[in-house]
């Protein structure tokens, strides 16, 4: 059984880490892919854990090497998706969670078609947006100017999203992903194999 990919894309302070912390606590089973980044660490993010922090001659030198499946400057750093531990993980039947822009987005879509589904995440309102990334405290007013400039214009990029989630109530956008996991998990292309296998089912034709 093939595990698939979930991504997660949104403007910064959408609530993409958030969502995705109390999903991976909710569902024990699902992966994630931990990115490279030649950004600095920020507040208490762990190397391996929230990502893998390299310097940006070591990034460079791993797109030489092809080690990513899709890679993307955002914000002036590089972000990179390790293509052998995504495979790894869906091979041993793992769904995996990824918290990527949309350019990455795009380019896992093409790679991994319909063994992939994008979520957009969304917040309430712009000013929402505003008060969420003032009150996170990581980034400066200059910074939140900056994103906040971006942000009407990155929103149109849900259009090429599979689910579109509104981050109002917590409980609820966690509650949406998880479905969105659960159904896929009962997807006939995912479960056929399976039942076939149960109940001796033989396809005609
Ligand atoms: P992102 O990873 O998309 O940049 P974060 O997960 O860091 O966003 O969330 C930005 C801020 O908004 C954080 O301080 C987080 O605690 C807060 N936040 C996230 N979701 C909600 C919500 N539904 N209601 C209120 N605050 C939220
Ligand atoms: P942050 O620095 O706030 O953690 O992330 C900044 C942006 O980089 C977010 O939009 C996040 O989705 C994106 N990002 C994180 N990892 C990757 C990655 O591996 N590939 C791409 N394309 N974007 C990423």
């Amino acid at each position: 059984m093939t595990g698939q990919i979930y991504v997660v894309s949104g403007p910064s302070g959408a609530g993409k880490s958030t969502i995705i912390k109390r999903l991976r606590k909710k569902m024990p089973d699902l992966g994630y892919s931990i990115s490279h980044t030649s950004r600095r660490p920020r507040g208490e993010e762990v190397d391996g854990v929230d990502y893998h922090f390299v310097d940006r001659e070591g990034f460079e030198k791993l797109i030489e090497q092809g080690a990513f499946v899709e890679w993307a400057e955002v914000y002036g750093d590089l972000y990179g998706t390790s293509l052998a531990t995504l495979e790894n993980m869906m091979a041993s039947g793992v769904d995996v969670l990824m918290d990527v822009d949309s350019q990455g987005a795009m380019n896992i879509k093409m790679h991994f078609r319909d063994a992939s589904t994008l979520i957009y995440l969304l917040p309430p309102s712009l000013d929402t947006l505003k008060d969420r990334l003032r009150e996170r405290g990581t980034d400066d007013d200059e910074v939140i100017e900056s994103r906040m400039k971006k942000a009407g214009d990155e929103l149109k990029e849900c259009l090429n999203y599979d689910y579109l989630i509104v981050n109002d109530d917590l409980e609820k956008a966690v509650a949406e992903v998880e479905a969105v996991i659960v159904s896929g998990r009962c997807r006939k292309s995912r479960m056929l194999p399976k039942i076939k296998e149960l109940f001796d089912i033989q396809e005609e034709g």
